[in-house]
Protein backbone atom coordinates (compact mmCIF):
# COMPACT_ATOMS: atom_id res chain seq x y z
CA UNK A 1 0.00 0.00 0.00
CA UNK A 2 1.59 3.33 -0.89
CA UNK A 3 2.34 5.88 1.98
CA UNK A 4 -0.45 7.99 2.69
CA UNK A 5 0.61 11.54 2.43
CA UNK A 6 -0.11 15.09 2.96
CA UNK A 7 1.68 17.18 0.18
CA UNK A 8 0.29 20.14 -0.49
CA UNK A 9 -2.44 19.93 2.03
CA UNK A 10 -3.17 22.86 4.63
CA UNK A 11 -4.26 20.84 8.55
CA UNK A 12 -5.82 23.03 11.14
CA UNK A 13 -5.47 20.82 14.34
CA UNK A 14 -7.52 22.60 17.43
CA UNK A 15 -5.68 21.78 20.88
CA UNK A 16 -2.61 20.85 19.46
CA UNK A 17 -0.36 22.23 21.94
CA UNK A 18 -0.33 19.04 24.30
CA UNK A 19 -1.49 15.76 24.12
CA UNK A 20 -3.07 13.90 21.36
CA UNK A 21 -3.35 17.27 19.33
CA UNK A 22 0.31 17.45 19.40
CA UNK A 23 0.91 14.44 18.17
CA UNK A 24 -1.47 14.24 15.15
CA UNK A 25 0.00 18.28 14.27
CA UNK A 26 3.77 16.30 14.49
CA UNK A 27 2.83 13.37 12.54
CA UNK A 28 0.81 15.58 9.70
CA UNK A 29 3.76 17.69 9.73
CA UNK A 30 6.14 14.92 9.07
CA UNK A 31 4.31 13.34 5.72
CA UNK A 32 3.51 17.04 4.05
CA UNK A 33 0.79 18.88 5.28
CA UNK A 34 1.42 22.43 6.36
CA UNK A 35 -0.14 22.63 10.14
CA UNK A 36 -1.82 25.51 12.20
CA UNK A 37 -1.12 24.38 15.71
CA UNK A 38 -3.82 25.91 17.71
CA UNK A 39 -3.73 25.88 21.27
CA UNK A 40 -5.22 28.29 23.40
CA UNK A 41 -2.70 26.65 26.06
CA UNK A 42 -5.22 26.43 28.76
CA UNK A 43 -5.00 24.03 32.26
CA UNK A 44 -7.07 20.86 31.96
CA UNK A 45 -10.30 22.30 33.24
CA UNK A 46 -10.16 25.41 30.76
CA UNK A 47 -8.53 27.91 33.32
CA UNK A 48 -5.87 30.37 31.61
CA UNK A 49 -3.99 30.71 28.11
CA UNK A 50 -1.04 30.63 26.62
CA UNK A 51 0.61 30.32 23.29
CA UNK A 52 3.75 28.78 24.54
CA UNK A 53 2.82 24.91 24.42
CA UNK A 54 1.67 25.61 20.48
CA UNK A 55 4.92 27.68 19.64
CA UNK A 56 6.79 24.86 21.05
CA UNK A 57 5.06 22.66 18.82
CA UNK A 58 5.72 24.81 15.95
CA UNK A 59 9.59 24.80 16.54
CA UNK A 60 9.23 20.90 16.76
CA UNK A 61 7.87 21.09 13.64
CA UNK A 62 10.37 23.75 11.59
CA UNK A 63 12.99 21.58 13.08
CA UNK A 64 11.90 18.79 11.41
CA UNK A 65 11.92 20.27 8.41
CA UNK A 66 7.98 20.86 8.51
CA UNK A 67 5.79 24.11 7.94
CA UNK A 68 3.40 25.30 10.51
CA UNK A 69 2.25 28.68 11.96
CA UNK A 70 1.12 28.72 16.24
CA UNK A 71 -2.25 29.73 16.75
CA UNK A 72 -3.71 30.60 20.31
CA UNK A 73 -7.78 30.97 19.45
CA UNK A 74 -9.81 30.05 22.05
CA UNK A 75 -12.12 27.54 19.77
CA UNK A 76 -15.37 29.00 21.81
CA UNK A 77 -14.91 32.50 20.21
CA UNK A 78 -15.93 32.84 16.73
CA UNK A 79 -13.98 35.86 16.48
CA UNK A 80 -10.78 34.36 16.83
CA UNK A 81 -11.65 31.06 14.91
CA UNK A 82 -12.27 33.53 11.87
CA UNK A 83 -9.06 35.18 12.54
CA UNK A 84 -6.94 31.91 12.53
CA UNK A 85 -8.69 30.74 9.68
CA UNK A 86 -8.09 34.08 7.60
CA UNK A 87 -4.17 33.72 9.16
CA UNK A 88 -3.80 30.18 7.40
CA UNK A 89 -5.76 31.66 4.17
CA UNK A 90 -3.38 34.06 3.99
CA UNK A 91 -0.49 32.07 4.33
CA UNK A 92 -1.61 28.92 2.27
CA UNK A 93 -4.34 29.55 0.48
CA UNK A 94 -6.50 26.85 1.45
CA UNK A 95 -7.51 24.38 4.59
CA UNK A 96 -7.87 20.72 3.23
CA UNK A 97 -7.99 19.45 6.97
CA UNK A 98 -9.59 20.20 10.24
CA UNK A 99 -8.95 18.35 13.38
CA UNK A 100 -11.31 19.00 16.17
CA UNK A 101 -9.25 18.08 19.10
CA UNK A 102 -9.30 20.90 21.38
CA UNK A 103 -10.94 19.68 24.88
CA UNK A 104 -11.09 20.06 28.60
CA UNK A 105 -13.05 18.05 32.20
CA UNK A 106 -14.57 19.25 34.45
CA UNK A 107 -15.47 15.78 36.24
CA UNK A 108 -18.24 15.77 38.68
CA UNK A 109 -21.56 13.42 39.38
CA UNK A 110 -24.30 15.46 38.15
CA UNK A 111 -25.75 16.07 41.77
CA UNK A 112 -22.80 18.19 42.33
CA UNK A 113 -21.97 19.28 39.30
CA UNK A 114 -22.99 23.30 38.38
CA UNK A 115 -24.80 24.09 34.79
CA UNK A 116 -21.40 26.70 34.58
CA UNK A 117 -19.16 23.20 34.61
CA UNK A 118 -22.11 21.75 31.87
CA UNK A 119 -21.96 24.74 29.67
CA UNK A 120 -18.17 25.30 29.58
CA UNK A 121 -17.26 21.61 28.59
CA UNK A 122 -20.41 21.41 25.81
CA UNK A 123 -18.73 24.93 25.12
CA UNK A 124 -15.21 23.89 24.50
CA UNK A 125 -15.84 20.23 22.80
CA UNK A 126 -19.41 21.01 20.97
CA UNK A 127 -19.81 24.44 20.08
CA UNK A 128 -16.03 24.60 19.64
CA UNK A 129 -15.66 21.76 17.02
CA UNK A 130 -19.08 23.47 15.68
CA UNK A 131 -17.62 26.78 15.13
CA UNK A 132 -13.86 25.35 13.72
CA UNK A 133 -16.34 23.52 11.35
CA UNK A 134 -18.25 26.05 10.54
CA UNK A 135 -15.46 28.69 9.84
CA UNK A 136 -14.25 26.25 7.38
CA UNK A 137 -16.93 24.89 5.91
CA UNK A 138 -17.17 27.19 3.11
CA UNK A 139 -14.10 27.52 2.16
CA UNK A 140 -13.82 23.82 1.59
CA UNK A 141 -17.13 23.84 0.09
CA UNK A 142 -15.38 25.78 -2.92
CA UNK A 143 -12.44 24.09 -3.02
CA UNK A 144 -14.85 20.55 -3.47
CA UNK A 145 -12.17 19.14 -0.63
CA UNK A 146 -12.52 18.78 3.06
CA UNK A 147 -11.78 16.62 6.00
CA UNK A 148 -12.87 16.63 9.32
CA UNK A 149 -12.27 14.55 11.98
CA UNK A 150 -14.40 15.21 15.47
CA UNK A 151 -12.91 13.79 18.58
CA UNK A 152 -15.54 11.75 20.53
CA UNK A 153 -14.61 9.49 23.37
CA UNK A 154 -16.02 6.46 24.91
CA UNK A 155 -17.58 8.77 27.74
CA UNK A 156 -20.37 10.46 24.85
CA UNK A 157 -20.10 6.14 23.02
CA UNK A 158 -20.97 4.33 26.05
CA UNK A 159 -20.80 6.40 29.57
CA UNK A 160 -18.69 7.41 32.31
CA UNK A 161 -19.58 7.93 35.83
CA UNK A 162 -19.12 11.74 36.47
CA UNK A 163 -19.16 13.15 33.02
CA UNK A 164 -22.75 14.05 31.99
CA UNK A 165 -21.07 17.05 30.58
CA UNK A 166 -18.38 15.98 28.61
CA UNK A 167 -20.38 12.66 27.77
CA UNK A 168 -23.09 14.64 25.95
CA UNK A 169 -20.83 17.01 24.35
CA UNK A 170 -19.16 14.02 22.38
CA UNK A 171 -22.27 11.99 22.06
CA UNK A 172 -23.79 14.91 20.62
CA UNK A 173 -20.98 14.96 18.08
CA UNK A 174 -22.74 11.81 15.88
CA UNK A 175 -25.23 13.73 15.22
CA UNK A 176 -22.96 16.67 14.14
CA UNK A 177 -21.18 14.02 11.54
CA UNK A 178 -24.77 12.38 10.61
CA UNK A 179 -25.84 15.98 9.04
CA UNK A 180 -22.36 17.37 7.71
CA UNK A 181 -21.45 13.60 6.46
CA UNK A 182 -25.07 14.32 4.08
CA UNK A 183 -24.11 18.17 3.94
CA UNK A 184 -20.62 17.59 2.45
CA UNK A 185 -21.02 14.36 0.32
CA UNK A 186 -21.72 16.51 -3.19
CA UNK A 187 -18.24 18.65 -2.35
CA UNK A 188 -16.28 15.50 -1.57
CA UNK A 189 -15.86 16.68 2.60
CA UNK A 190 -16.00 13.94 4.36
CA UNK A 191 -16.70 13.76 8.27
CA UNK A 192 -15.57 10.99 10.66
CA UNK A 193 -15.16 10.78 14.54
CA UNK A 194 -12.63 9.10 16.60
CA UNK A 195 -13.27 7.92 19.75
CA UNK A 196 -9.85 7.53 21.53
CA UNK A 197 -7.92 6.39 25.04
CA UNK A 198 -4.61 7.27 25.49
CA UNK A 199 -2.08 8.74 28.15
CA UNK A 200 -1.83 12.70 28.11
CA UNK A 201 -2.97 15.03 31.45
CA UNK A 202 -6.56 13.84 30.61
CA UNK A 203 -6.03 10.15 31.63
CA UNK A 204 -3.24 10.63 34.35
CA UNK A 205 -4.93 10.34 37.02
CA UNK A 206 -7.77 7.51 36.02
CA UNK A 207 -5.84 4.67 37.82
CA UNK A 208 -4.84 2.86 34.94
CA UNK A 209 -2.11 0.66 35.63
CA UNK A 210 0.84 2.29 34.35
CA UNK A 211 2.04 -0.93 32.20
CA UNK A 212 -1.07 -0.44 30.77
CA UNK A 213 -1.11 3.37 30.25
CA UNK A 214 2.79 2.94 28.58
CA UNK A 215 0.86 0.92 25.91
CA UNK A 216 -1.85 3.89 25.15
CA UNK A 217 0.70 6.20 23.21
CA UNK A 218 -1.06 9.41 21.54
CA UNK A 219 0.55 8.10 18.04
CA UNK A 220 -1.12 5.01 18.70
CA UNK A 221 -4.11 7.33 18.59
CA UNK A 222 -2.87 9.51 15.00
CA UNK A 223 -2.27 6.61 12.54
CA UNK A 224 -6.11 6.28 13.18
CA UNK A 225 -6.58 9.97 12.84
CA UNK A 226 -4.22 10.08 9.57
CA UNK A 227 -6.14 7.58 7.82
CA UNK A 228 -9.70 9.60 8.46
CA UNK A 229 -7.98 12.54 7.10
CA UNK A 230 -6.34 11.04 4.10
CA UNK A 231 -7.81 11.74 0.30
CA UNK A 232 -9.28 7.80 0.43
CA UNK A 233 -10.83 8.92 4.22
CA UNK A 234 -14.15 6.93 4.59
CA UNK A 235 -17.14 9.30 5.91
CA UNK A 236 -19.14 9.17 8.62
CA UNK A 237 -17.39 6.07 10.37
CA UNK A 238 -16.70 6.47 14.16
CA UNK A 239 -13.50 4.66 15.28
CA UNK A 240 -12.37 3.74 18.41
CA UNK A 241 -8.61 3.08 19.28
CA UNK A 242 -6.72 2.73 22.32
CA UNK A 243 -3.29 0.72 23.04
CA UNK A 244 -2.79 -0.50 19.22
CA UNK A 245 -6.43 -1.73 19.01
CA UNK A 246 -8.81 -0.46 16.02
CA UNK A 247 -12.43 -1.37 15.65
CA UNK A 248 -15.47 0.74 14.09
CA UNK A 249 -18.40 1.77 16.28
CA UNK A 250 -21.60 2.12 15.07
CA UNK A 251 -25.20 3.54 16.08
CA UNK A 252 -27.37 0.59 15.55
CA UNK A 253 -30.80 -0.59 16.27
CA UNK A 254 -32.80 -4.17 16.76
CA UNK A 255 -34.87 -5.40 14.57
CA UNK A 256 -37.39 -4.77 16.96
CA UNK A 257 -41.21 -6.31 16.67
CA UNK A 258 -44.47 -4.68 15.48
CA UNK A 259 -47.99 -4.71 17.45
CA UNK A 260 -51.30 -4.49 15.11
CA UNK A 261 -53.09 -0.91 16.06
CA UNK A 262 -55.19 -2.51 19.16
CA UNK A 263 -52.55 -4.05 20.65
CA UNK A 264 -50.35 -0.76 21.20
CA UNK A 265 -50.03 -0.73 24.94
CA UNK A 266 -47.39 -0.14 27.47
CA UNK A 267 -47.96 -3.64 28.82
CA UNK A 268 -47.30 -5.64 25.70
CA UNK A 269 -44.24 -3.50 25.21
CA UNK A 270 -43.26 -4.82 28.90
CA UNK A 271 -44.44 -8.39 27.39
CA UNK A 272 -42.08 -8.17 24.84
CA UNK A 273 -38.85 -6.48 26.06
CA UNK A 274 -36.85 -9.09 25.69
CA UNK A 275 -37.53 -9.44 21.92
CA UNK A 276 -37.17 -5.64 21.61
CA UNK A 277 -34.28 -5.86 22.78
CA UNK A 278 -32.67 -8.72 21.31
CA UNK A 279 -29.49 -8.18 19.37
CA UNK A 280 -29.37 -11.18 17.56
CA UNK A 281 -30.55 -8.88 14.42
CA UNK A 282 -29.43 -5.20 14.51
CA UNK A 283 -29.81 -2.79 11.23
CA UNK A 284 -27.47 0.21 10.95
CA UNK A 285 -28.88 2.43 8.76
CA UNK A 286 -27.12 5.13 6.69
CA UNK A 287 -30.39 7.48 6.87
CA UNK A 288 -32.91 8.26 9.65
CA UNK A 289 -35.96 6.97 8.00
CA UNK A 290 -33.77 3.49 8.02
CA UNK A 291 -36.36 2.47 11.23
CA UNK A 292 -39.60 3.84 9.40
CA UNK A 293 -38.73 1.82 6.33
CA UNK A 294 -38.33 -1.75 8.18
CA UNK A 295 -41.71 -0.71 10.72
CA UNK A 296 -43.26 -0.58 7.58
CA UNK A 297 -41.91 -3.53 5.98
CA UNK A 298 -43.18 -5.52 9.70
CA UNK A 299 -46.60 -3.98 9.17
CA UNK A 300 -47.20 -4.74 5.50
CA UNK A 301 -46.03 -8.42 6.27
CA UNK A 302 -47.94 -8.81 9.26
CA UNK A 303 -50.96 -7.04 6.75
CA UNK A 304 -50.61 -10.24 4.43
CA UNK A 305 -50.85 -12.68 7.07
CA UNK A 306 -54.33 -11.37 7.87
P1 LIG B 1 -4.92 17.54 26.61
O1 LIG B 1 -5.46 18.26 27.79
O2 LIG B 1 -3.51 17.07 26.64
O3 LIG B 1 -5.08 18.43 25.30
C1 LIG B 1 -6.15 19.26 25.08
C2 LIG B 1 -5.63 20.58 24.55
O4 LIG B 1 -6.75 21.41 24.22
C3 LIG B 1 -4.79 21.35 25.59
O5 LIG B 1 -3.51 21.61 25.07
C4 LIG B 1 -5.59 22.62 25.84
O6 LIG B 1 -4.79 23.78 26.05
C5 LIG B 1 -6.40 22.75 24.56
N1 LIG B 1 -7.62 23.54 24.76
C6 LIG B 1 -8.50 23.46 25.78
N2 LIG B 1 -9.49 24.34 25.63
C7 LIG B 1 -9.25 25.01 24.46
C8 LIG B 1 -9.92 26.04 23.76
N3 LIG B 1 -11.05 26.56 24.23
N4 LIG B 1 -9.40 26.48 22.60
C9 LIG B 1 -8.23 25.95 22.11
N5 LIG B 1 -7.54 24.97 22.74
C10 LIG B 1 -8.05 24.50 23.91
O7 LIG B 1 -5.91 16.32 26.36
P2 LIG B 1 -5.93 15.13 25.28
O8 LIG B 1 -6.10 13.89 26.05
O9 LIG B 1 -4.82 15.25 24.31
O10 LIG B 1 -7.33 15.42 24.58
C11 LIG B 1 -7.48 15.75 23.21
C12 LIG B 1 -8.90 15.43 22.79
O11 LIG B 1 -9.13 14.03 22.89
C13 LIG B 1 -9.96 16.09 23.68
O12 LIG B 1 -11.06 16.49 22.88
C14 LIG B 1 -10.38 14.96 24.59
O13 LIG B 1 -11.67 15.15 25.11
C15 LIG B 1 -10.29 13.79 23.65
N6 LIG B 1 -10.20 12.51 24.31
C16 LIG B 1 -9.06 12.15 24.96
C17 LIG B 1 -9.00 10.90 25.57
C18 LIG B 1 -7.75 10.41 26.24
O14 LIG B 1 -7.75 9.23 26.65
N7 LIG B 1 -6.71 11.21 26.36
C19 LIG B 1 -10.11 10.05 25.55
C20 LIG B 1 -11.26 10.45 24.89
C21 LIG B 1 -11.28 11.68 24.25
Amino acid sequence: MADIRFDGKVAIVTGAGAGLGRSHALALAARGAKVVVNDLGAARDGAGASLTAAQSVVEEIRKAGGEAIADGANVTKPDEVAAMVEAAMKQWGRIDILVNNAGILRDKTFAKMDLADFRAVIDVHLMGTAICTKAVWEIMRQQNYGRVVCTSSPSGLHGIFGQANYGAAKAAMIGFMNALHLEGAKYDIRINLLSPSAKTRMTEDLGIPPEILDRMTPEAITAALLFLVSEDAPSRAIVSCAAGGYARAFVVETDGIYLPPEEQTPENIAARWDEISSTEKVHYYEASGGPTANFLAKAQAAARKE
